[in-house]
């Protein structure tokens, strides 16, 4: 479900001739259908066939390349402020049927004996906040969640590096619930003491995040003390508009300087190990998406540590109290 009309409106307003249209994998063939749509107005469209991680990843250099006047974007919330060509995104809402009484009677095993709980979702469960939250408050529990005062997040939502809205009311709360994906619980998880119950509303899998957040936590410590013996490491700046943190990667670069460190800045769009090569660098730190070094460590054969775990393994901060403050994300919702 996206709405045609507003993208047409300001289409108009821009006097856009030829877009972009740019959307996730699992969003590609609505990314069609809307394509076919902006035809039948009268746009030229083009569909970009590369990969879209979120609203940070315009693909600002094919827009350009195709002579693009604005970039359609599908399935997130606005992101990147400001930009050379305009971005117009599209939010995607489920809008199948699912049972939110089936939903909530999956999870209260998970959810009691707590009675106040944070309510967390990703982008395109939003239309069934209202419906799920009242479902628990019948079920006896007191929901809670925040309103991110940059107005980038809408009250509740969660995305993969920001959890603003559930770090707001988390003294409030006993245990947090997730609609959507395990991916969504695991980085809050890793952010809290709370226990993280998520469910995906598609497969009505449900989990508790909590060992899995644990046993990450450790995969993250054994990194940093694995980067403790590196000689050259390389500090990613990756030129996706809302992942490019020029002035934190130059930083790190002269901090590791001083630190003893033969360090270089790699600029590169695609944060990938295929283009990293282990017999060249020790270690990288990753001022890109957080998520590369969390959810694909295991791809990479050196360690990729975030600004905030080199803070620990260049004895600047504390491990536990990295933890502790929920702060593992701060660098990159600040610089992001
Ligand atoms: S930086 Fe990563 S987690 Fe954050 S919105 Fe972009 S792709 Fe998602």
């Amino acid at each position: 479900m996206y709405e045609l009309g507003r993208v047409m409106a300001e289409l108009e307003r821009i006097k856009a001739k030829r877009v972009l249209v740019q959307a996730p994998q699992g969003l590609k063939r609505v990314a069609l259908q809307l394509g076919d749509e902006l035809r039948h107005h009268g746009i030229d469209v083009i569909v970009s066939g590369g990969p879209c991680w979120g609203g940070c990843d315009l693909a600002l250099n094919e827009a350009m390349e195709m002579s693009a006047d604005a970039i359609v974007q599908l399935g997130h919330t606005n992101f990147v402020e400001q930009s050379v060509l305009p971005v117009i995104y599209v939010e995607c809402r489920y809008d199948g049927g699912i049972s939110s009484e089936r939903l909530v009677e999956k999870v209260i095993p998970f959810l009691r004996p707590a009675k106040n709980i944070g309510l967390g979702m990703t982008l395109q469960w939003l239309n069934f906040l209202e419906r799920i939250k009242r479902v628990l408050e019948n079920h006896g529990f007191s929901v809670f969640y925040g309103q991110h005062e940059n107005g980038r997040l809408y009250p509740s939502q969660v995305i993969g590096c920001d959890y603003t809205n559930m770090k707001i009311v988390e003294r409030d709360v006993e245990k947090f619930l997730i609609i959507g994906s395990f991916f969504h619980g695991l980085g809050l998880s890793m952010i809290t003491d709370r226990c993280v119950v998520v469910i995906d509303p598609e497969t009505m899998h449900v989990g508790d995040m909590t060992q899995t957040a644990k046993k990450t936590l450790m995969q993250r410590y054994a990194q940093v003390c694995a980067f403790k013996g590196s000689r050259r490491v390389g500090v990613i700046l990756c030129t996706k508009p809302g992942q490019k943190r020029e002035g934190l990667a130059t930083s790190i670069v002269s901090m590791l300087r001083k630190a003893g460190k033969d360090a270089y800045l790699l600029v590169l769009n695609e944060v990938d190990e295929r283009f990293l090569p282990d017999e060249v660098f020790d270690a990288y730190v990753n001022t890109a998406c957080p998520r590369i070094s969390i959810d694909d460590q295991a791809k990479f054969r050196r360690p990729v540590l975030l600004p905030s775990e080199l803070m620990v393994a260049l004895g600047l901060g504390s491990w536990d109290e990295l933890i502790s403050k929920g702060e593992y994300f701060g660098w990159c919702v600040r610089n992001g």
